[in-house]
């Protein structure tokens, strides 16, 4: 580092600059360094081999983490961190802490089991393929987990507090703004567009001068479809005739939206009471730490959703043994949730093994499938998948259920930005694609004045410090 760099504050992007992954943003005054989320990137090859990247900056000067929430891709490169030395504090919220440890244990058992695989199978360009961590490593970067209260201000390092507030986005997602030798930054995290069935929308932009927003973009450039009744006409209909519904879905949070889901549309009578299975550990895992936060009454889960039996539509089934798993296949006219959310592996394989050769079933997608996914194939029309090294014939129903995002589109990003008292110096936007990001820009410059910035992978923006006036006593 230029020595004449000291004394001024800057923020690096790491990660989510022009992608939705690898969320990493570097705060840095000096030698003195913070990093807000730890996540990996995922999808592309492109993109996935950054995880491999050094960072490009000395990782001994990073002192401690802020993690916004415990999404892979906020969260996933903080074992790799571990491996690599650090041993700072990782600030999060106590929810975000509990689904942290799902997460992470599930992250580096995959890691572990994807390298063994290219080891077995020879993929691999290296002679000795190594994980990007390991159990251990998980282990590890949990022991170093700090968990504070949203709305109280907590001390990072000496000279930056940070302060936690309800995104919406999940169970524990928080806005953090972190005051930073002087500077203030605002960084959102993911938000919902308040339309979550069991949180609360964001909390407004807190008061006063924002030195800079870090703003996610992921649907920067669209509105969101309005939600239909796509979802349970398929299961009226798949269960009318006699088939059964498998929901692929992910482990955290979305299964617990595709329970509500159905508790409200059996409520409404429009579709019948059928037994309801859930068969995946990580989101059985997942679901207990929605069901003590919802028993609790957590300020960031809807009032009239402190109660944990509203995870239940009726007659719900938590499959746990493998055993049972299989007996599944005995059962008809039913709906199956499971993981993994794009099919790329899981339980869920069985079942659409099982399901996809007979037109009686229905296959309902809830979330997004990423290019090459076998959820991705089943949504393009495919007429045959392969699972585990078997033809599979697709002759089921297949339906894509939107209105599950729990992130806002662009009305609901504009509107969170208004509800700052005073516009902020700079809206730095990450966590999008370009597109996204550069028509969110467009929008809060033409319709809101502001100054938006659409930073680079690796780019440094120095950040304005508050004016003397505010800091004097
Ligand atoms: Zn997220």
């Amino acid at each position: 580092m230029d020595a004449s760099d000291r004394g001024k504050n800057d923020i690096v992007f790491l990660g989510a600059a022009g992608t939705v992954t690898g969320s990493r943003f570097l705060l840095r005054h000096g030698e003195k360094e913070v990093l807000v989320d730890a996540g990996l990137f995922q999808g592309p090859r492109v993109w996935r081999e950054r995880n491999w990247d050094d960072f490009p900056l000395p990782l001994e000067h990073i002192e401690a983490v802020i993690i916004t929430h415990a999404h892979l891709d906020h969260i996933g490169y903080l074992p790799r961190l571990y491996r690599a030395g650090f041993r700072g504090p990782v600030f999060l919220t106590h929810t975000s802490a509990d689904l942290a440890e799902i997460v992470l244990r599930d992250s580096a058992k995959i890691q572990v089991e994807d390298t063994e695989f290219a080891k077995k199978k020879g993929y691999s360009r290296h002679k000795d393929p190594q994980p990007l961590y390991d159990e251990s490593d998980a282990e590890g970067v949990l022991t170093l987990l700090q968990t504070v209260n949203f709305f109280d201000p907590v001390q990072v390092i000496e000279g930056v507090t940070a302060e936690f507030f309800p995104a919406g986005h999940i169970l524990g997602s928080a806005s953090v703004g972190v005051e930073f030798f002087g500077s203030r930054v605002l960084f959102s995290g993911d938000i919902s567009g308040g339309d979550h069935p069991l949180l609360l929308g964001p909390t407004d932009i807190p008061a006063g001068v924002w030195n800079a927003v870090v703003l996610e973009s992921t649907y920067g450039n669209r509105r969101h479809p309005i939600p239909d009744d796509s979802f349970e006409r398929a299961i009226a209909r798949t269960i009318e005739r006699g088939g059964t519904v498998v929901i692929p879905a992910f482990a955290v949070d979305r299964t617990e939206l595709v329970l509500v889901a159905i508790r409200e549309a059996i409520k409404r009578g429009t579709i019948p009471d059928v037994p309801v299975f859930v068969d995946s550990p990580m989101a059985t895992k997942a679901m207990a730490v929605y069901a003590e936060a919802m028993a609790r009454g957590d300020v960031d889960i809807r009032p009239e959703k402190h109660d944990p039996t509203m995870l239940n539509p009726g007659q719900l089934t938590i499959v746990t043994t493998v055993e049972a798993s299989k007996a599944l296949a005995d059962e008809k006219g039913c709906i199956i949730i499971s993981a993994s959310g794009m099919a790329t592996g899981g339980r869920v394989m069985h079942h659409l093994k099982r399901l996809l050769p007979s037109p009686l079933n229905t296959v309902v997608l809830v979330g997004y499938q990423a290019v090459g996914t076998k959820g991705a194939q089943i949504l393009g029309g495919a007429d045959s998948i392969t699972i585990h090294g078997e033809t599979v014939t697709v002759a089921a129903e297949v339906v894509d259920a939107e209105g599950f995002s729990v992130h806002a589109g662009q009305q609901g990003l504009l509107q969170w930005m208004v509800s700052a008292d005073t516009p902020p110096e700079q809206v730095l936007l990450v966590h999008g694609e370009d597109d996204a990001r550069e028509g969110l820009a467009k929008a809060l410059r033409t319709e809101q004045g502001l100054h938006a910035v659409l930073p680079d992978y690796q780019q440094a923006i120095t950040l304005g410090v508050q004016a003397k006036s505010e800091k004097a006593p």
